[in-house]
């Protein structure tokens, strides 16, 4: 049934993780609510390693081209899908491997580079195209897609990292979190003293990335209490295990830089996050401070969506903040036969609410190609989902 349903079994029983994972795998306690998790990732291991994972089977085939922007696996999905419908299928993907952020982010330790791999290798065997080192917006326009394809699905992810906005941010030995992080299994230089800002579960993977690339000390600061992380609770004690340190409750003031590089950040402790109503509006008591020391800074507090190319085509719309707009149910944008899901519509989330926008947008793709008539898009609070 695994294989039925899901596009990728693999990565899907590996990369959700939940709170009661850490007990449960451990069979600690018995009685306690069943992990999910666990359960996925048992299924998943077992089912995935012992055979080959079938081909995807084209039994008709359909008129029509669908190009794919982005090989994340929500533009995977729906390639997959879109082919598995019968269309002949194009991914335009920037860099020169699929997986997005699968491949590109996520670390070894969570998420092994053979199992993307081997899953991703589904693509070119069932028969889809794909334009590596191709970037819409740089190599070629949004428009020429458009008027070349008949359906467009826009997977780009949110490939940017957010910034401080604070001075000497660019100064050597300040990296970005999804920077840093790079390609999977790649090695990273990194100093001996990391200093990672964020409270995310992204800031606790570079850290935990930092310590096991050599780095001595490797200290967390964020502007939230430790019960008030986005982290995962069992991922900051995954940290705390491995020897990284907590500053909870402080934001960055200042990025101290000496001899033309990075030596450090100074502090202001930060007195509560959010407003009466839950809304991120971080309050400070200046008078307080902290400098910390080190050699390297990385900043890891949220992702930016890239979509400057979607100018290329009027009419098509992006919410406040650059995600692009469109519809949750479809994934409908302001612009008939073009679709987009995954991180670039709601913000960064789990790979596993990417996967379910492709598969939903090939099967909208199919209706639309089919001569169904779209349904429009409705309003979306595109980039709100909770940030990782
Ligand atoms: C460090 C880290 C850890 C994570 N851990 C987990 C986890 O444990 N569990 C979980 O469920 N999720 C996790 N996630 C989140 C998950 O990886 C994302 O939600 C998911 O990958 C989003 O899928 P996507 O296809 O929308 O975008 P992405 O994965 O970002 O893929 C977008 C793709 O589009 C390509 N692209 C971008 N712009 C263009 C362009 N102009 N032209 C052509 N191609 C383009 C990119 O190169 C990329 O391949 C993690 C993310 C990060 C960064």
């Amino acid at each position: 049934m695994i294989r039925e349903e899901l596009p990728f079994p693999g990565i899907i029983g590996r990369i959700c993780h939940h709170p009661c994972e850490k007990a449960c795998l451990r069979g600690e306690k018995v009685d306690d609510a069943v992990s999910l998790c666990a359960l996925k990732r048992f299924v998943a291991d077992y089912e995935v390693g012992k055979r080959e994972i079938p081909v995807p089977v084209v039994r008709v085939r359909k008129e029509g081209r669908v190009a794919v922007v982005g090989g994340g696996p929500s533009g995977m999905t729906c390639a997959l899908y879109s082919r598995k419908a019968g269309y002949r299928v194009t991914i335009f993907e920037s860099r020169d491997a699929l997986g997005g952020m699968l491949s590109f982010g996520v670390p070894p330790f969570r998420l092994p580079p053979q199992v993307v791999e081997r899953e991703v290798s589904l693509i070119e065997k069932a028969g889809i195209e794909v334009r590596y080192n191709t970037k819409i917006g740089r190599d070629v326009s949004l428009k020429e897609v458009r008027d070349t394809f008949d359906a467009v699905y826009i997977g780009c992810g949110a490939q940017a990292g957010a910034r401080l906005g604070l001075e000497n941010e660019d100064a050597p030995g300040v990296l970005s979190g999804i920077g840093f992080l790079g390609r999977a299994g790649e090695e990273r230089k990194v100093g001996k003293r990391v200093i990672v800002v964020g409270g995310g579960n992204v800031a606790v993977d570079a850290a935990l990335t930092a310590r096991m690339s050599g780095a001595q000390s490797v200290r967390i600061v964020c502007l939230e209490r430790r019960e008030e992380m986005a982290a995962g609770e069992h991922e900051v004690d995954r940290a705390g295990g491995a020897g990284v340190g907590l500053l909870a409750g402080w934001a960055p003031q200042t990025i101290l830089t000496g001899e033309g590089r990075v030596k450090g950040v100074q502090l202001v402790r930060c007195a509560s996050v959010f407003d009466g109503h839950g809304n991120f509006s971080p309050a400070y008591e200046r008078k307080i401070t902290k400098t910390i020391r080190g050699d390297t800074v990385i900043v890891a507090i949220g992702q930016a969506p890239e979509t400057g190319f979607v100018g290329e085509l009027p009419g098509l719309e992006l919410t406040e903040g650059g995600w692009i707009r469109s519809d949750p149910a479809t994934p409908a944008t302001t612009l008939p036969g073009v679709f987009a899901g995954g991180d670039v519509v709601a913000g960064p989330g789990m790979a596993v609410a990417a996967i379910a926008d492709g598969k939903r947008a090939a099967a909208r793709i199919d209706d639309y190609l089919s001569g169904e008539p779209s349904r429009p898009a409705n309003a979306r609070t595109g980039g709100k989902r909770k940030g990782r």
